[in-house]
């Protein structure tokens, strides 16, 4: 079996992360969060992607909360977010008393469409938050000329790009803001919860710092300058992602050589109805392998019955889910992103499948694409 969640992401780190948490849990200072270990991972981070500031916190959604609150998002604004992806970039929004409105996404790229982004601009519009998702980077240049325009707050959702680099900024960068989060099955996922803010400018990362931690500035304890959260980071983590750190590109390069190969194998399937996702390096960070096909169902059972998993990343745009059809207009349409939802299936890519494995892989799908999908359903049902 290749399980499209392999349980097994820290099995080579086991014995560090004990050595860790014993290091942390007997320290003669007895400090969990937001010591010593935080404030080297963040100055790490900060260090490798040449910011200005790195801020870790409790989760990638916790770490858009407190930039969106930074910015002073809330009552009587409008943030223009992906109409398909997951739920934090519109949720966060709605958190604040804000309201998220959809843009659809571009039918290849399924990364939010600029031209679309700057229709649903109105005068209540305070900030533009595109995400990079399904590994592909949305086109920040356009994004960022947006914002300059109309005058727009820019946030990256880059939860999902870290290591990514388009035109040689890196993910997280392009905006005023960025992303990550280190939620288990991310790229630089952790045994636990964690994200972070990244931005350029020092003012901002101060601000986050501070309500991350209910408004404190670190010197003075009890003293409240604003309405803050708890999104503190918790200290063995920060050693194992320190730990884990020097090994991320070399896991994104493995990551980025699968993918490259799936698409040259999949090139010539568009006519056999499976659709690969834009070829390149730039603007990429791979996190899921995502294809499009009619035959979603008929493509799953068949990769199942060779021992394959696969996964349906959001089966439905955000505006049409009982959570936030309320934010969007009755008879709105995101055409793309409604036919990406029906039609989307992602196929395994981690670091740690073998070349025998991933051979396997793309073997299963071209032949499912050769046999027809007739054939391919009758051959799933006739399956043990
Ligand atoms: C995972 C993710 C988040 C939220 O991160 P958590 O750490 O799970 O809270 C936000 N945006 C995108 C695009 C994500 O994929």
């Amino acid at each position: 079996m290749i399980p499209f969640f392999p349980p097994d992401l820290f099995e080579a780190d086991r014995a560090d992360l004990l050595e860790i948490m014993h290091a942390v849990g007997t320290g003669a200072d007895q400090r969990f969060i937001l010591g010593g270990r935080t404030a080297a991972f963040e100055d790490a981070l900060r260090r490798r992607l040449g910011a200005a500031d790195a801020v870790a916190c409790s989760s990638g959604t916790s770490a858009l909360s407190l930039v969106l609150s930074a910015m002073g998002v809330g009552e009587g604004d409008e943030v223009v977010v992906p109409a398909l992806g997951c739920a934090p970039p519109a949720a966060t929004v709605c958190a604040l008393g804000a309201v998220p409105v959809f843009a659809d996404v571009d039918p290849w790229r399924l990364v939010v469409a600029p031209d679309a982004a700057e229709a649903a601009v109105t005068g209540r519009t305070r900030a533009l938050m595109p995400a990079h998702l399904f590994s592909v980077m949305a086109d920040m240049p356009r994004f960022a000329d947006i914002a300059r325009r109309r005058g727009l707050r820019l946030v990256e959702d880059s939860a999902l790009a870290q290591g990514g680099e388009l035109g040689g900024t890196p993910a997280g960068l392009w905006g005023e803001a960025g992303v990550f989060s280190f939620v288990q099955v991310k790229t630089f996922g952790t045994a636990g919860e964690g994200g972070a803010v990244v931005t350029r400018d020092t003012g901002l990362g101060q601000d986050v710092r501070m309500l991350r931690n209910h408004g404190q500035d670190g010197v003075h304890r009890f003293v409240h300058h604003r309405v803050g959260y708890n999104s503190r980071f918790d200290e063995i983590l920060a050693a194992f992602q320190l730990h884990r750190l020097p090994g991320l590109d070399a896991r994104l390069q493995r990551r980025a050589d699968i993918a490259d190969y799936y698409t040259d194998r999949f090139a010539d399937l568009a006519d056999h109805g499976i659709c690969a996702p834009p070829p390149g390096r730039d603007g990429r960070c791979f996190y899921v392998y995502t294809l499009l096909t009619e035959a979603r169902e008929e493509l799953r059972a068949y990769l199942a019955r060779e021992g394959i998993g696969s996964h349906v990343y959001y089966p439905r745009p955000l505006p049409h889910q009982p959570a936030f059809a309320p934010y969007a207009p009755p008879n709105g349409r995101w055409p793309a992103a409604e036919s990406a939802a029906r039609r989307n299936v992602s196929i395994p890519l981690y670091p740690h499948l073998s070349d025998a494995q991933v051979e396997h892989i793309a073997d299963s799908v071209c032949a499912f694409a050769r046999l027809g999908r007739e054939e391919a359903a009758l051959q799933s049902h006739r399956a043990p």
